[in-house]
């Protein structure tokens, strides 16, 4: 039976006639079940991806491309009247994920379906997500994000686990996501709940009872973790994930022969950062109560799990007290405790021991000594782990190090996001790059092309006309496709540096005010969640949305410059938002970003990046050469030497700089305490100034001078066309399908 056909049934009517949430409704039951009844990839051993996010973003488009239909339905919709985009917005996109780690994720379990690797993810169904942001008094709020409808992608199993707190016991249910591949066959996310769960605990925005384990348990992602209950809440989360994870684990494997010494063979373990770090006492308790010696249970497991590092910043690496770990899992301490005797006995360097003279636990040190694969995300990142972060445990294993440079699925972010780019390719190059990324490569042929590219500057003018549209209708928000836009999306952090962007428009600003007029209208997009208690990155959402109305309405500036903060930046967002951009701003303080991804979804969506020499943008330097990119300010070396010697002093930066000067003082001028709250500017103005803890005014000029040079090599527009083809070419690195293939290769070994 055709779609058309089978969609009818389930409407019980024509589709002309039936409203879009219907339609979506009768889609996603004809989809899910064309996914259910795809063959799942199989083999001896398999990888569990094991994360407390996945950022999954909307299913419905992602899976109808995978499964070979989209074009058939989007075309039978028209054919009837109905609009796929509109169909779209009827799904909520699952709230299951935080960042680019959660997303890489994601893109990871796109990657594995599509090569055809048995490899299946394993997380919490969060019921109210992170949380939903609103803009209030130029201030951000924060509120539920309930996602789960009465018809969802998540498929109810009978698979349940006990799991064992102190004091009393819960039951974990396992629901099931499934993963279609591209053109290929399927894997599963696993997510476990706790049927007793209550959303109606949860009162004035983002609040609830923290110590009622039962019902707050799978409510949110990283609930707020500044008193003890939250921080016990959050290791209750984590053992609750593993727990029911690890006996998942060793079900599947002992039905298919494992006889658990052999458990390396069939199973193989990816801790995506430390969250899911207790999995391996957790497997040795199983182990042991199975009846395995504890050495056995050690040596298997350590066969078992390889860890991923995320992060190069010390206050992100995970310790608990151990007391704390007493309270929530008393029975994992013994074995942690097993565990740091063993590593003491062995080493003498203090620093590399599990529990610290704090009796702190370090979670990061139990996935390095017992897990035998240690990555990092990019090549900058696994140098900076080997040379200096992690530099005690690479003398002591240096065969465990090893980069795995991330990637991103090209199936959403550029087939689902950029149809009509994805159209352009297929004319130009055929359409083998969508299961072979190098063939993007195919495009330099045309970069003297004019026709060529003139069609690229095309694509790209009508999606900042799609995107003008789309935020006038989702956020009341006018864009002017004329102006360059320039966006800057992804979580807000001080080393990712929005406070840097702010002050160049501060200046802009200035500069416009006093008569000196830029060479382009430039639209500057923000996007970017706070986490609830981090008060100076909230103080700069504050700062932004105050530069935005000022701007706004100032008829002298406004034709020249536009802030514009989105809200509730997610996958969706980022997929309208990102094939509209000009420039990609990746302004990370060099070292502190281990990866990126954004700046991949970018560069494959012909955006050029402004950048510093970070992450990944290093590796898209060398894919684009000089030509094709603005990179700018300090190397990594220079500021791991200032951090060395602790010789950056922000206050002679803003005494000695008289533009950086004016920016600061403006944080605090008449017109922003006209517009926003003296607190919160004068808080980010002192902080600017005495600490500046990631060096924003030590790059300032190096950002200005850079960015002006991409303002103006913009006017060019031929010039600009072909830096855009050249970073579309060079994308190909990027995909997560590389990236899977490397794990595989040198990690997992399916
Ligand atoms: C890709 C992505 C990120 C990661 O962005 P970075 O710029 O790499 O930090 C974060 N959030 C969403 C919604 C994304 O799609």
């Amino acid at each position: 039976m055709n779609i058309q056909k089978k969609l009818e049934n389930y409407l019980g009517k024509p589709i002309a006639q039936a409203a879009d949430k219907e339609i979506y409704d009768g889609l996603l039951t004809i989809v899910q079940e064309m996914a259910s009844v795809k063959e799942r990839t199989d083999s001896k051993k398999k990888v569990y991806y094991i994360s407390a996010e996945f950022l999954i973003g909307k299913l419905l488009s992602n899976n109808m491309i995978n499964l070979g239909i989209y074009q058939e339905v989007k075309e039978m919709l028209d054919i009837n009247g109905k609009d796929i985009c509109r169909i779209e917005e009827m799904e909520a996109e699952p709230s299951l994920g935080n960042g680019g780690l959660g997303r890489l994720a994601a893109c990871f379990l796109d990657s594995m379906a599509t090569l055809g690797l048995a490899g299946d993810g394993i997380g919490l169904n969060y019921h109210l997500g992170l949380f939903k942001q609103k803009f209030e008094n130029h201030l951000q709020k924060e509120t539920p994000n309930p996602w789960i409808t009465e018809n969802s992608w998540l498929k109810k199993t009978d698979v349940t686990y006990p799991v064992d707190f102190k004091g009393f016991q819960v039951t974990a249910r396992m629901y099931d996501i499934e993963v279609t591949g591209y053109n290929n066959r399927s894997n599963r996310l696993h997510l476990f709940d706790l049927d007793s769960v209550d959303e109606k605990i949860v009162t004035d925005g983002i609040n609830f009872n923290k110590e009622d384990i039962e019902k707050n348990l799978t409510l949110f992602l990283y609930p707020d973790d500044s008193d003890e209950q939250g921080r016990l809440l959050r290791i209750y989360q984590q053992y609750f994930m593993v727990s029911a994870g690890a006996q998942l684990i060793l079900d599947e494997c002992i039905a298919k022969g494992c006889s658990l010494y052999d458990l390396p063979d069939y199973a193989v373990i990816q801790i995506n950062d430390t969250h899911p770090t207790m999995v391996i006492p957790e497997l040795i308790r199983l182990l042991v109560e199975r009846g395995m010696e504890m050495d056995d249970a050690i040596d298997v497991v350590s066969r078992t799990c390889a860890y991923t590092n995320h992060t190069i910043l010390a206050e992100a690496l995970e310790k608990w007290p151990a007391a704390y770990l007493k309270k929530a899992v008393p029975q994992l301490m013994p074995i942690i405790e097993v565990l740091d005797d063993k590593v003491r006995r062995k080493f003498v360097d203090e620093s590399v021991a599990i529990i610290d003279r704090n009796d702190t636990v370090h979670m990061a040190h139990i996935d390095i000594h017992y897990g035998f694969s240690v990555n990092g995300v990019a090549a900058l990142h696994t140098e900076i782990l080997k040379n200096s972060e992690l530099n005690h445990f690479y003398n002591i294993y240096p065969q465990k190090f090893n980069n795995k440079t991330n990637g991103i699925t090209f199936r959403r972010w550029l087939l689902h996001c950029n149809p009509l780019l994805t159209d352009f390719l297929d004319r130009t190059i055929g359409e083998g790059y969508k299961t072979d990324a190098a063939e993007l490569e195919k495009l330099l042929a045309y970069k003297d092309d004019k026709k060529i590219l003139h069609k690229l500057l095309e694509i790209k003018h009508k999606n900042k006309e799609f995107l003008a549209d789309y935020l006038k209708e989702a956020q009341g928000i006018e864009l002017n496709p004329n102006t360059i836009f320039d966006i800057q999306v992804k979580r807000l952090h001080e080393y990712k540096r929005q406070q840097l962007n702010a002050l160049y428009i501060i200046d802009k600003y200035l500069e416009i005010k006093n008569g000196k007029i830029p060479p382009a209208p430039v639209t500057a997009i923000f996007g970017a969640k706070a986490a609830p208690a981090y008060v100076i990155a909230k103080d700069i959402i504050h700062l932004i949305l105050c530069l935005q109305e000022i701007i706004d309405h100032d008829p002298e500036v406004n034709p020249y410059l536009k802030v514009v903060m989105v809200e509730n930046y997610n996958v969706t967002m980022a997929g309208k938002l990102i094939p509209a951009c000009d420039i990609s701003e990746q302004i990370s303080l060099a070292s502190k970003e281990a990866s990126g991804t954004g700046n991949m979804k970018f560069m494959l969506n012909g955006a050029v990046t402004l950048g510093t020499e970070d992450g990944a943008n290093v590796e898209i330097h060398e894919a684009v050469g000089d030509e094709n990119i603005f990179v700018f300010g300090a190397s990594s070396d220079e500021v791991i030497e200032h951090y060395a010697k602790s010789d950056y002093v922000s206050r002679d930066y803003y005494e000695n700089n008289p533009s950086v000067k004016a920016a600061i003082d403006f944080i605090t001028s008449e017109k922003m305490l006209a517009t926003g709250c003296e607190e919160n500017l004068m808080r980010l103005k002192n902080e600017l100034i005495n600490k500046d803890w990631f060096m924003t005014l030590l790059d300032f000029d190096s950002y200005k001078e850079t960015k002006e040079k991409a303002l103006t090599t913009y006017a060019d527009r031929m010039t600009w066309a072909k830096m855009m083809l050249v970073n579309i070419a060079k994308a190909g690195f990027f995909s997560s399908d590389r990236t899977i293939e490397e794990y595989n290769r040198d990690i997992w070994k399916l």
